[in-house]
């Protein structure tokens, strides 16, 4: 079998959400999008339900239908996106609360399906998702009339703690919600790190469950191991992979492992000096990134395992990103769509 395999452990997944939900005197819901930031939301959602998380949040309705189908009933799944045209069939079939975040959405919402369960999100200075101010002024008395389940905004700098977007969108958040006595939600994982001003009523987080900053106290929860197919041995002056990238200064032992950028192991991560692991022993990936394949520098091992880790404990999604140049966040929704995965937990 030459497809990597990634193992992902549910166990740590259960401690981190433990761990973020200590941090407040809140509910601590899940953020479960992107199929679970790619490592599957109803095994994921099933690991943080049976844990006791209550609430659910995806991206759009699409995705809460299969996760309700992997739930069952009583967890409240919530959509980010609202409710777009089309929705209401599945809103209502499994059970979601949209988020509403304009005015065209609440009269679709209202029209399509009286008296189903839904929130608002606001906009408090992101300009991506949310009613703005003048928009929530305008139809806020209708809106609380129907019992709104949850307000809700998203912090644009919550990585940042210093960044003083975050004091002027709690600013803007309370003003848009003061006083109303309908449950409250500002923070994700970065904002449960900014202090009890910024929890409200619910958190809720996604990266930090999956291992990956700014919850720099994760767990690591996914592993991923790379089989060797191929070890040669090079003399000075030989070059591997495409583009002649990399050449030998010395009698070398290279390996071809089965992984590249269709695996979520970027090609911009050729040129930022990236490890994988033989047990604790870390070896350099030298060449270019391929689609299947990266070459690895092993002359410095005795032996040459089976496997090699890219992700470990040692070598994080977070160290992963860096040298890709991107966040944790994209390494986790890439990697994996072709491994065989194993959860553990
Ligand atoms: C993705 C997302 C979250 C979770 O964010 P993390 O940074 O992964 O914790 C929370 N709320 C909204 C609106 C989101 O889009």
């Amino acid at each position: 079998m030459s497809t990597a395999r990634l193992t992902i452990n549910l166990d740590a997944l259960v401690t981190n959400w433990r761990n973020l939900d200590a941090l407040t005197n809140c509910e601590t819901a899940a953020v479960v999008k992107a199929n679970g930031y790619g490592l599957d939301a109803g095994r994921v959602g099933k690991a943080l339900a049976r844990a006791g998380a209550r609430n659910f949040f995806v991206a759009a309705a699409e995705e809460g239908g299969a996760l309700r189908r992997a739930l069952g009933p009583g967890p409240g799944i919530s959509v980010f996106s609202g409710h777009m045209e089309g929705d209401a069939k599945l809103l209502k079939d499994f059970q979601l609360t949209p988020m509403l975040n304009s005015l065209d959405q609440m009269l679709r919402h209202f029209e399509t399906l009286p008296g189903h369960p839904f929130g608002v999100q606001l906009d408090s200075g992101m300009n991506r998702l949310g009613m703005e101010a003048g928009e929530w002024a305008a139809v806020a008395e209708i809106a609380l009339g129907q019992n709104p389940v949850l307000l809700m905004s998203h912090l644009a700098c919550a990585d940042e703690p210093g960044h003083g977007m975050n004091a002027r969108q709690l600013h803007t958040f309370r003003e848009l919600t003061d006083g109303l006595d309908i449950p409250r939600s500002l923070a994700a994982t970065g904002g449960m790190l900014l202090g009890s001003d910024y929890h409200f009523d619910l958190c809720r987080p996604g990266i930090g469950l999956y291992g990956g900053l700014p919850f720099k106290d994760a767990l690591p929860v996914v592993q991923l191991n790379l089989p060797v197919i191929q070890v040669r041995d090079m003399e000075p002056g030989e070059s591997a992979g495409y583009g002649n990238a990399w050449v030998a200064k010395r009698p070398s032992r290279i390996a071809t492992v089965a992984a590249g950028y269709a695996d979520g192991l970027h090609r911009a991560m050729g040129q930022g000096g990236i490890q994988v692991y033989a047990g604790d022993t870390p070896c350099p990936v030298v060449g270019r990134v391929s689609m299947d394949l990266i070459t690895v520098d092993v002359t410095d091992l005795a032996e040459v395992p089976d496997m090699l880790a890219i992700l470990n404990e040692r070598q994080t999604v977070d160290m992963l990103a860096d040298a890709a140049g991107t966040i944790g966040y994209e390494i986790l929704t890439s990697s994996g769509h072709r491994s065989a995965r194993t959860y553990l937990g």
